[in-house]
């Protein structure tokens, strides 16, 4: 059965990757971007997941399109890494209102339709990170904790109503967001992969969408790491 399906920040990376294996498989799918536009052959909204208002015009103009929002995944991220002592509180705040209430802006946009049909998937994509920290990342860490307690509570609320939501936890993916590291740095973390290697976006889409299918109707309020064996215990 054919899903609509909106993927946040799906105009590139690890969403865009999401968007494109829903689309293989026959869903209606919709991506949010912040004025690049859409790649060729999916439905694209302008939507800031800062601002409540965009939020609410992107969700109705996928309505418009497609109906009701029935599969969420929030994906739109940043990083702005720098230690504690040098972090400032627009450093923290920034990255936390993006990662973490823009997270919550959607769920909660998407919820009352969901409601009313019966029906929802809501996928959050956090990271190893938010489990086992990471120097430089208080503020990146902390949003991407908060999406599980985001994603339980919800399961709480909604898991009578054939409404799911759980959280992917990806490790090192490449990505833009990985791209900038220093050679060094990259040498590092793979050294602590079990895998030996970074995953393709494709990789963690096979989980969001396995998620989001009939088949994982009874998995709700989980974690699911997609990182090679990096955080394995958490
Ligand atoms: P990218 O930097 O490649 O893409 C980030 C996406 O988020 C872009 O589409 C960007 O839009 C969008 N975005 C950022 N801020 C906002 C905003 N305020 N409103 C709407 N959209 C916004 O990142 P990745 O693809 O690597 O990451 C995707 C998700 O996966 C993020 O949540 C990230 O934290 C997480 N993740 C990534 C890992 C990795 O190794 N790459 C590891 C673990 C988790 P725009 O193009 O307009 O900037």
């Amino acid at each position: 059965m054919s899903r609509t399906v909106l993927v946040t920040g799906g105009n590139r990376g690890i969403g865009l990757a999401i968007a494109q294996a829903f689309a293989k498989q026959g869903d209606r799918v919709a991506i949010t971007h912040r004025g690049s536009g859409a790649p060729d052959g999916i439905f694209g909204v302008r939507c800031d997941v800062t601002d409540s208002e965009s939020v609410d015009a992107a969700f109705a103009a996928v309505e418009a399109e497609f109906g009701p929002v029935e599969v969420l995944v929030a994906n739109a991220g940043i990083t702005d890494d720098t230690l504690l002592l040098r972090m400032s509180e627009e450093q923290f705040t920034r990255v936390l209102d993006t990662n973490l209430t823009g997270a919550y802006r959607c769920a909660k946009r998407a919820s009352s339709k969901m409601l009313r049909a019966k029906w929802g998937r809501m996928i959050f994509i956090s990271s190893v990170v938010g489990l086992s920290g990471g120097p430089g990342q208080v503020n990146y860490a902390a949003s991407k904790a908060g999406l599980v307690g985001v994603a339980r509570s919800i399961t709480r609320e909604l898991g009578t109503r054939n409404i799911t939501a759980n959280v992917v936890a990806p490790g090192f993916i490449e990505t833009d967001m990985t791209a900038n590291l220093s050679d060094d740095r990259k040498a590092e973390i793979l050294s602590s992969i079990p895998a030996g290697r970074m995953a393709s976006p494709e990789e963690v889409a096979a989980v969001v969408t396995w998620l989001a299918g009939d088949s994982a109707g009874y998995i709700s309020g989980a974690v699911i790491p997609v990182d090679g064996g990096m955080g394995m215990g958490h």
